[in-house]
């Protein structure tokens, strides 16, 4: 939670349970996945307030977002530099903690001086594996 004390939200009580649900989380919620876990605390809460929540964490860089899978915008309250491992069956998406060096030919760099980069492995999670087999 320090690191949502200084992005100059107020918090009411839907906002900080949103932030309570994000916080540590690295199972990389979409919004709905958020709206439903705090619709029986919050009945009244809208699926706008959670969206709207979202965006300004993201836009003040309290959260990334990820575009990775195409259902659904999926967020992440882990705003270090990692990576990320996909489950093409079930969506799943895995934190990868390494650092790729992944040199980049002279003539394709198009004069970019590089500065970070955002490897998505795709795969088929162990669940799903497991349940194919069956
Ligand atoms: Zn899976
Ligand atoms: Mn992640």
């Amino acid at each position: 939670m320090e690191k949502y004390k200084d992005i100059g939200l107020k918090l009411t009580p839907q906002r900080l349970a949103i932030l309570n649900y994000l916080d540590g989380n690295k199972e990389h919620p979409s919004a709905e996945d958020i709206y439903r876990a705090l619709l029986k605390r919050f009945p009244t809460m809208s699926f706008a307030t959670v969206y709207n929540t979202l965006e300004t964490l993201r836009q003040r860089g309290g959260l990334i977002e990820l575009t990775i899978d195409p259902d659904k915008k999926r967020f992440d309250p882990n705003t270090e530099p990692h990576h990320h491992l996909i489950c093409v069956k079930c969506k799943r998406i895995v934190d990868i903690h390494g650092d790729y060096k992944l040199p980049i030919p002279n003539g394709e760099r198009a004069g970019f001086e590089i500065i970070g980069n955002h490897i998505e492995f795709y795969g088929i999670c162990p669940k799903c594996k497991k349940a194919n087999s069956l």
